[in-house]
């Protein structure tokens, strides 16, 4: 996590990091992400209570909530915790003309610029912007914009060059400066940087797209492991698993994974996924089911019970497990179910 925060830096030039660690840190752990991202400028997130829990465990640097506040008690929360936070809506505005801060705060003003989420429109951010100058508990005014396609900047429906043409003149005239940038801006567009980044994934090596994570410099921080705890020797023509999708083609043996859909792995991954076991790439066979899935370990002869698998991470890449399943490594990352037991490896840890 420190080494791939490091490549976020590097992008990032003169701009402040965000470290964005919603979702648990997309999985990892608040604890973990304290100290993988200490270097980090800030942390951003959409959950009040973990931005509480972040202050809670020391972290004294900005804390920015990226969905801003959604009711009274959110914004006591903002006001006692000096939370900087996102205003993306005229019921925030409202909020916070209503019910005046104890401690000064920054603003990120939300500017809708194409991708039709959260925010205001491009003509409405002048008249926004003077009314958050009026309170007092407002510091900085920062604006900021989300891309819908920093993964695909040509994509005709929305080119991101059109979104940040939108958002230079939103912000024209103000004194005020820009955050753009995810993971893939962060990576791909330097010149965006600006005042601010918001990367993500990146940090925990998982690639925003274009290039595999590798490509990019970055090194997985999770990886998800399990064991075999039985093996089955089938003959062709034998069924495995829930609705016998899998048929053998000829006699095989067949390993047995305590890893299913309720510890986070997708059910809908087809036969053929990619699994490591003992280190040595076998081939997902049947439906997985709630809390084991099976293999052909046709290429791992010397595989049994108790033999390591890697569902992701060291070795196996998070997107190409993704990708063979239909979805991007940020799913399967968040999605790992709290009964997996969580692990740091102090010898990584060090470096
Ligand atoms: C989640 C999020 C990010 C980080 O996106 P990545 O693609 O994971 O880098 C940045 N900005 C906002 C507003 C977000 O919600």
């Amino acid at each position: 996590m420190r080494a791939n925060l490091a490549v976020a830096k590097a992008h990032a030039g003169a701009a402040s990091v965000w470290a964005v660690v919603k979702a648990n840190a997309y999985g990892h752990g608040l604890a973990n992400a304290l100290r993988g991202f200490d270097a980090a400028d800030g942390m951003a997130l959409v959950e009040p209570d973990a931005a509480v829990r972040l202050r809670e465990l020391g972290w004294r640097k900005p804390v920015l909530l990226l969905e801003g506040f959604f009711d009274r008690q959110d914004v006591e929360t903002v006001s006692t915790h000096s939370l900087d936070t996102v205003v993306h809506c005229r019921e925030q505005l409202a909020m916070l003309e209503a019910f005046p801060l104890r401690n000064r705060i920054d603003v990120h003003l939300k500017i809708n610029s194409g991708m039709n989420r959260l925010g205001f429109r491009p003509d409405e951010i002048a008249a926004v912007h003077a009314r958050l100058r009026a309170l007092p508990g407002v510091r900085q005014i920062v604006l900021v914009t989300h891309f819908a396609n920093a993964d695909d900047e040509a994509n005709p429906a929305m080119p991101m060059a059109e979104q940040v043409r939108r958002t230079r003149l939103a912000a024209a005239g103000l004194d005020a400066p820009l955050s753009m940038c995810n993971s893939a801006a962060d990576l791909l567009h330097a010149e965006l940087a600006e005042r601010w980044v918001r990367p993500g994934v990146m940090l925990y090596g998982g690639t925003p797209g274009v290039k595999t994570a590798a490509q990019f410099g970055l090194r997985p921080a999770m990886t998800l492991t399990s064991r075999l705890i039985a093996v089955q020797q089938i003959v062709a023509g034998d069924a495995v698993g829930y609705g016998s999708r899998f048929l053998a083609p000829r006699a095989m043996r067949i390993g047995v994974i305590a890893c299913g859909y309720a510890d986070g792995y997708p059910r809908h991954a087809p036969d053929g996924a990619p699994v490591l076991v003992d280190g040595i790439r076998c081939a997902l066979a049947g439906r997985v089911s709630m809390d084991m899935m099976t293999v052909d370990l046709s290429a791992a002869p010397a595989a049994g019970p108790g033999s390591e698998v890697t569902l992701w991470g060291a070795g196996l890449p998070v997107d190409e497990v993704a990708q063979a399943a239909g979805t991007i490594g940020y799913e399967l990352m968040c999605a790992v179910a709290p009964r997996v037991a969580v692990a740091v490896r102090e010898d990584e840890q060090k470096q």
